[in-house]
């Protein structure tokens, strides 16, 4: 029987332990801090969970504004962070149920690898020796080399706030700061971005940006190609004048590949380099996740984890990355792939979003978000931008479709649920009728 060690149960580490143990190998997965890693603990869970405060927030808010309804939210900071931890422990312990109930071993403890004697050394005692290791580590925030950096906090405080601040400096351009901008500016903080380039430049569409930063982020100036001189406890100085305000650093991760230092190949931005196959220069460690640096997406990290243990089973496969989908999740989810064929363009069309769930108390006001799609010679999509309230949900299942080979003609017959909002697929539908 394989004997694969794991190290760190994110959704990378704890996913691919699961089907390693369900295929018959006999798997130690070794944890430092929590189970299921950021993603419950620090990353993606603590988003939602604010997210949907903001977003009934505004939607109270809204309804106010409309007249419909008479209300007057106030939110309890505190509270909210005591409920998330709440919530986390419980789903910590249906993680961990889950993972053990496959066969896997779970150990808590802080990993050190002896790669020589094929073996990690855990809280400097215990050994687990392997014949298979998979190093799972994650990443931790990115600290840049400002003066005065130590007086900005990371995504890793964000539920130690005793109160919301009133004024919030977020340095970065990228998703964490969009999300962050939105809860905390519905929370009632005013909001600096503050980016180096260009806000949101992943989304490469200035019309969505412009449509954000107009409808989606309140109370919230972005700034940018702004240089950072210094950072204060109580501000920022930049190259145009000082900013007041908390300042909280959103400049995105740097992977925990020092645990491999000196073992394998690491490259300058230190993630650990894998072949196609996610095996290290070492020809019995693989690593997969944030470590590698790439797309930093849960999904994505588990995809990697599993090919690497499909690979140390005997099979040849390598992770897909064409058409990754991905959402900020603001007072709308803003959905858009990564990894599209730019070569074949096609034909591009564009609609605005529909009433429905979610939008439809935004109609009166033309807060209806928009989609946009292409589709290549093939009719085939080949790239979608949407920024509607169920776009998070459509548009992997499109993903699927396209992977699929199923052309934009086969909407035709498309039934969906009705009303909803979402126009990824009506989008498909009118180029089956049209092209
Ligand atoms: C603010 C923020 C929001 C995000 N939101 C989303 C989102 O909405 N959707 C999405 O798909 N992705 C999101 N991400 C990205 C997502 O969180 C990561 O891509 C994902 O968690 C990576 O999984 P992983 O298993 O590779 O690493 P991690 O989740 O970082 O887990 C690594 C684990 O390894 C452990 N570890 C490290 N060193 C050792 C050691 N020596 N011994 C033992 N254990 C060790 C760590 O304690 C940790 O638990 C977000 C990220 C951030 C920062």
């Amino acid at each position: 029987m394989t004997k694969l060690v794991i190290i760190g149960a994110g959704p990378a580490g704890r996913f691919a332990s699961m089907y390693g143990a369900e295929h018959g190998m006999d798997v130690t997965l070794i944890e430092k801090n929590h189970i299921a890693g950021k993603c419950l603990n620090q990353a993606c869970m603590v988003v939602c969970a604010l997210n949907e405060v903001a977003r009934h927030i505004d939607d109270s808010q809204n309804m106010n504004d409309l007249g419909i309804i008479q209300s007057d939210v106030k939110i309890d900071y505190p509270k909210i962070c005591e409920k998330i931890r709440e919530t986390q422990k419980k789903i910590r312990k249906i993680s961990e149920k889950e993972t053990t109930s496959c066969g896997v071993e779970y150990v808590h403890g802080t990993a050190v690898v002896d790669a020589e004697n094929m073996r990690v050394i855990v809280n400097d005692d215990d050994e687990y020796e392997y014949d298979k290791l998979l190093v799972c580590t994650g990443s931790s925030p990115f600290i840049p080399d400002i003066k005065g950096i130590e007086n900005a906090f990371t995504y890793k405080d964000i539920l130690k706030f005793k109160e919301v601040p009133e004024d919030l400096i977020i340095i970065g351009g990228g998703s964490t700061a969009a999300e962050y901008a939105h809860i905390f500016s519905s929370f009632g903080s005013n909001v600096n971005i503050l980016c180096r380039s260009q806000f949101l430049k992943m989304l490469d569409d200035t019309e969505a940006e412009e449509y954000i930063t107009s409808n989606l982020l309140k109370n919230t100036i972005v700034h940018e190609n702004v240089e950072i001189l210094e950072i204060t406890p109580t501000s920022v100085i930049t190259n145009t004048g000082e900013i007041k305000g908390k300042v909280f650093n959103a400049t995105g991760v740097i992977p925990n590949s020092e645990i491999l230092d000196g073992i394998v190949d690491i490259n300058i931005n230190k993630a650990i380099e894998v072949d196609k196959h996610l095996k290290t220069s070492d020809e019995n460690i693989y690593a997969a996740g944030d470590v590698i640096g790439g797309i930093q997406s849960t999904p994505v990290s588990r995809m990697e984890a599993i090919t690497a243990v499909r690979n140390m089973l005997g099979e040849d496969v390598v992770p897909d990355y064409s058409m990754v989908p991905m959402t900020i999740s603001l007072g709308y989810d803003v959905s858009y792939l990564l990894g599209y064929d730019v070569s074949n363009i096609g034909k591009q069309a564009r609609t605005p979003g529909a009433p429905g769930p979610g939008s439809f108390w935004y109609t009166l006001s033309g807060k209806v978000g928009f989609t946009k799609e292409v589709v290549d010679n093939d009719k085939l999509i080949s790239n979608i931008l949407s920024i509607s309230p169920s776009s998070n949900v459509a548009i992997s299942y499109m993903v699927k479709a396209t992977k699929d080979k199923q052309t934009v003609n086969d909407f035709e017959n498309f039934i969906e649920i009705h009303p909803t909002s979402d126009v990824i697929e009506k989008l498909a539908e009118y180029f089956s009728r049209y092209e």
